[in-house]
């Protein structure tokens, strides 16, 4: 008998399906608005002219060799991208309670800081994580593949577009005490609905109150607002009230480095002593899965964060594309409410941040878009700013505009 024939056929990964979809299509004015990285109005990828800059420093440095990195990373990029995110004037790390990992991007912190929690968070009841109602897909799988079950908080409301701020505040007060939520940092993915400062706030001392671990996912930090101090301000302001925490920090989207996997993890502990038994263990994870996390990517991010005028030049380059993504949500409102008159109220397009909008309308809606017009789409209605551009937006408007007529 054949030895896999129990091994169920798995279906593949949706986005990924949707952009072969999208690739096979031979309609001229097709349409993806499902991919999640960055395309330029030409609707090609944008490889930073900052970061050409440091691939070439990378290039003249003959001294750099291929030598493994310690475990937790290149000491130079975690102590800069920890820098970055908590901000440089951070208590928590002038008092060295920060323990800081480099990691497979994003995913790889997610991954790293479940798995740590999984084994040495003072659970009391079941091990659960809250994760927002909806959220990246991914992070159900994360979580699941280290025995923590996800549960889900409200949080987005389909009536107003917007944050179930009633519903995600009653769920982080009825939570058993200590319970663990994970927050998206800034520019929620798939909503890009976000609490304000001073519904934040009101998290915040919600989570105190109920003795809560916030497990903070920040993949979007710059690439939201265009600002990167302003991305991260829910995650300093947390860090400055006290609360337990620990943050995933991503460089896909901001630099632009996808596909070199660069990323952290910060568990912010409360004492220096605490910092370093974390690490210790940190370090032993780690090394079971990766041994030591890559090179190459680190090598750009820690040039970009180090040089003064490297990174002035990387602000400027994420103004560009943060620019863009918010100078298309102004055209498709323009477009929308002004020329087409297209029925409802279509203010979240432009009050969304990030790269990813929640249009509201239904999966019937999105699968004649997908089906009559060639435009792909998650059937969630998601879409992707980046997939708009100054050839598509037009097409794309109008098209929305016939399917919700
Ligand atoms: N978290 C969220 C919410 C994301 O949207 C993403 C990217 N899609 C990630 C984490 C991680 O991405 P990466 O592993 O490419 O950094």
């Amino acid at each position: 008998s054949e030895l896999w024939q129990n091994v169920p056929l798995a279906p593949p990964d949706s986005i990924f399906k949707l952009t072969a979809a999208y690739k096979a299509d031979t309609y001229a004015k097709k349409v993806n608005l499902g991919v999640g990285a960055y395309r330029d109005d030409d609707n090609k990828p944008w490889v930073l002219p900052v970061v050409k800059k440091a691939e070439q420093i990378i290039l003249n440095t003959p001294a750099l060799d291929h030598e493994y990195l310690p475990i937790t990373g290149l000491p130079e990029f975690t102590t800069a991208a920890a820098n970055l995110i908590l901000g440089s004037d951070s208590r928590a790390i002038s008092e060295t309670r920060v323990t800081s990992v480099q990691t497979i991007s994003g995913t790889g912190a997610n991954h790293l800081g479940a798995l740590f929690l999984s084994r040495f968070y003072p659970w009391s009841g079941n091990k659960e994580i809250y994760l927002s109602d909806p959220t990246w897909a991914n992070h159900q799988a994360i979580f699941k593949n280290v025995g923590i079950t996800p549960v889900n908080y409200p949080y987005y409301d389909p009536k107003t577009i917007g944050l179930d701020f009633d519903g995600f505040l009653s769920s982080l007060k009825s939570a058993p005490a200590g319970s663990v939520f994970l927050l998206h940092a800034c520019a929620h993915n798939p909503t890009g609905v976000d609490p304000t400062r001073e519904q934040w706030s009101t998290i915040a001392d919600a989570i105190l109150e109920k003795g809560h671990y916030a497990f903070f996912d920040c993949a979007y930090q710059g690439f939201a607002s265009g600002d990167l101090d302003n991305d991260a301000w829910a995650i300093r302001f947390f860090v400055d009230k006290g609360v337990n925490m620990l943050v995933c920090q991503s460089f896909a989207k901001n630099a632009g480095l996808y596909g070199e996997r660069v990323g952290a993890l910060h568990i912010i502990s409360t004492s220096k002593e605490a910092a370093e038994r974390v690490r210790s263990q940190l370090s032993v994870l780690q090394r079971s899965e990766i041994s030591n996390p890559p090179t190459y990517g680190a090598r750009i991010v820690t040039l970009i964060l180090n040089d003064p005028a490297l990174f002035d030049e990387w602000k400027r380059d994420i103004q560009t594309m943060a620019g863009r993504i918010i100078n298309m949500r102004k055209q498709l409102f323009k477009l929308l409410t002004e020329e087409l008159h297209t029925p409802g109220n279509w203010d979240h397009i432009v009050n969304q941040i990030g790269m990813f909008s929640f249009t509201g309308i239904t999966p019937e809606q999105s699968k004649i878009l997908t089906e009559k017009y060639h435009i792909y789409l998650t059937a969630n209605g998601r879409i992707s700013m980046c997939g708009l551009n100054s050839s598509t937006i037009g097409y794309f408007a109008e098209s929305l505009d016939k399917v919700v007529r």
